[in-house]
């Protein structure tokens, strides 16, 4: 089942389906979008690399954070429903996969993201009652630098929390 990527401009915009309809999560994940080729840079291409690279279902994270027509929107990816394809074993069962388009290796994030990106993680946490702690980053799980050298997961906690 292939998900649609609903846009969405503002959090309030936020299906309620899919934060009703949902798994008991318990924590998030952060990535960010550093493809092998580094060229994929929106949720459409990288839901395209899973599919036909990977060999997954859909796209792996449940959110995405990126620049569309000029703004930054959240796209609805996987849904809440459903168990994620981001950080290997455990955490893709109990944690929410949150992708912010950009490679973070390189440098900060824009304001406009981060600040899209905290309301975002404010509504998961009330909605789930996610304490600070349990926001974790890819890196935290991996040998890869998820969600990037600029965003350690000390970075995360503060920017989110
Ligand atoms: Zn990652």
């Amino acid at each position: 089942m292939i998900s649609k990527l609903r846009i969405v401009r503002e959090v309030t915009g936020l299906n309620y389906w899919n934060l009703d309809h949902t798994r008991d999560w318990t924590g998030i994940v952060y990535h960010h979008f550093a493809t092998p080729d580094g060229e994929r840079r929106d949720a459409r291409s990288v839901q395209r690399y899973h599919i036909e690279e990977n060999g997954w279902s859909d796209i792996g994270y449940h959110f995405v954070v990126e620049r569309y027509k000029g703004a930054y929107v959240i796209i609805e990816a996987r849904p809440l429903i459903r168990i994620g394809a981001h950080t290997k074993g455990y955490m893709n069962r109990v944690a929410i996969g949150v992708a912010l388009a950009g490679n973070f290796d390189k440098g900060y994030p824009d304001i406009g993201q981060i600040i899209l990106a905290r309301k975002l993680t404010l509504t998961l946490r009330a909605r789930f009652k996610i304490p600070v702690p349990k926001i974790r980053t890819h890196s935290e799980f991996s040998e890869k630098s998820c969600p990037g050298n600029f965003l350690p997961p000390e970075i995360i906690r503060l920017f989110f929390a």
